[in-house]
């Protein structure tokens, strides 16, 4: 990297990273500030987070914003307090499509070749026979495949994508999915810094707290959020609870425990059950 001749906003906003989702759906924004395509679903959880106990751990949200035509949730840039930040992006929970996605697909099965090209990349014995022969595969069978591939399952959380200070990038966590081999990634993650480990052991637990007492958490089928894990050489080491793109209201009077097993129909997320999963992962790094 070098900084020379950029300015320290300039610095700061070479310095952005986006580590899953279209690369078309962030605009950058005024100093500190990033904008996201609009959903009208994300919106509605930013409102009501407004007066959630999860508040300290969401990005600031600066409500909607007109550009080019386009409509943008305008929010906090998490990287904007960081110097040459570290970025982790972990996905939680053990399913990551709706329940109402999986009841769609199988009264109007949509095959799509799409999938089926990147199933077959990381594996060719991925689609079954029938799948082959229509080379398609439906997207939630596509997202379940993931699933059982990473560590969502098995753990209840996957890694995404992880951004270096150095400049490396990595997303190709697809068969990343025993403890030991998550274990190693987070390991590489924090360069062995076990100060790091615990600033980030600390911020989960507090998260966990902040779940644990959360209106918002409890009557919210939670799919498809991650949290965001930056630290850099300072020492600053912080953890966020971001995308809400698919976190979806429960009807009036319905909450979910979100430790529970999943089974079709108890829309159940399994969101605290791995987040356990990824404390103790990340307590074996600073001792093994
Ligand atoms: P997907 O649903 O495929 O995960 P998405 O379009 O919903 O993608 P997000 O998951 O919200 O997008 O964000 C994608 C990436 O952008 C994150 O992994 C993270 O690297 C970055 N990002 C998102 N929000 C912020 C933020 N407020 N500050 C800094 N970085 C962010
Ligand atoms: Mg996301
Ligand atoms: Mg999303």
């Amino acid at each position: 990297f070098v900084h020379w001749p950029f300015s320290v906003s300039q610095r700061k906003r070479i310095n952005w990273v986006q580590l899953a989702g279209h690369k078309g759906n962030f605009k950058a924004a005024d100093e500190g500030t990033i904008l996201k395509k609009f959903s009208e679903n994300e919106m509605q959880c930013f409102e009501k987070l407004r007066n959630d106990a999860l508040l300290p751990f969401v990005p600031g949200y600066h409500g909607v914003v007109e550009k080019d035509g386009e409509s943008f949730l305008h929010m906090t840039d998490l990287l904007a307090n960081f110097d040459l930040p570290n970025v982790m992006d972990c996905k939680m929970g053990v399913r990551t499509y709706l329940e109402e996605e999986l009841v769609r697909a199988r009264e109007r099965p949509k095959p799509r070749e799409d999938l089926y090209n990147k199933m077959v990349e990381v594996d060719s014995e991925g689609p079954t026979p029938h799948e082959h022969s229509q080379r398609g595969v439906t997207k939630p069978r596509y997202m379940q495949w993931r699933e059982s591939m990473s560590s969502t399952n098995t753990l209840g959380f996957r890694i995404e994508g992880i951004k270096k200070s150095d400049g490396t990038c990595r997303t190709d966590f697809k068969k990343t999915r025993s403890k030991r081999d998550v274990i190693q990634v987070f390991k590489d993650f924090v360069g062995g810094n076990v100060n790091i480990v615990k600033s980030y052991l600390s911020k989960l637990t507090e998260i966990q707290q902040a779940l644990k007492t959360s209106d918002f958490f409890k009557r919210h089928e939670v799919i498809g959020s991650s949290l965001l894990f930056i630290h850099d050489h300072t020492g600053n080491a912080q953890v966020w609870i971001i995308d809400f793109g698919k976190t979806t209201a429960l009807p009036e009077g319905q909450t979910l425990s979100h430790d529970i097993p999943w089974q079709e129909g108890n829309r159940e997320d399994g969101y605290l059950w791995g987040l356990e999963n990824l404390i103790h992962t990340l307590e074996s790094v600073s001792s093994a």
